[in-house]
């Protein structure tokens, strides 16, 4: 009996830790990157069931098509993507295919970056020289 218990107790351990590994998008399953840039976080308002983290625009419209309850939507930082902000008062730049570069890998298109100011919006269209400039993310996923 002791055994079976150990036994039990090793694989819940296993199975615990692989998920604290990698988390992957509440909508496609792909694996998220840490700190992720095009990360957008979802909850319910207020808050009834778990959050959803989503890997990429699409998966955004996918999931708030699915349930509309999901109406507080925040956003990675691009210039500190261990931070979130408010997805209504972000400003996205959007249509820069070059930003890819700097957003990495297993990214799916449309890619974006959301900034916290304006200015941080308009200089990273200076540097990508593309781009178009919207705030709020109702505005980025039209
Ligand atoms: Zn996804």
């Amino acid at each position: 009996m002791y055994k079976i218990t150990a036994f039990l107790l090793g694989i819940s351990v296993i199975a615990c830790s692989a998920m604290a590994a990698g988390r992957v998008c509440s909508v496609c399953g792909m694996p998220l990157a840490e700190h992720a840039k095009n990360l957008f976080v979802l909850q319910t308002e207020p808050a009834a069931k778990e959050p959803l983290h989503v890997c990429a625009i699409s998966c955004l419209k996918k999931a708030v098509k699915h349930d509309p309850r999901y109406k507080k939507i925040e956003v990675a930082d691009f210039n500190h993507p261990e931070k979130l902000l408010a997805g209504d008062k972000a400003f996205f730049l959007l249509k820069s295919t070059k930003i890819k570069a700097d957003i990495g890998e297993n990214v799916m298109a449309p890619y974006f970056g959301a900034f916290a100011t304006e200015a941080e919006a308009l200089e990273a269209q200076k540097k990508y020289g593309e781009g178009v400039i919207l705030q709020g993310v109702e505005n980025a996923i039209k």
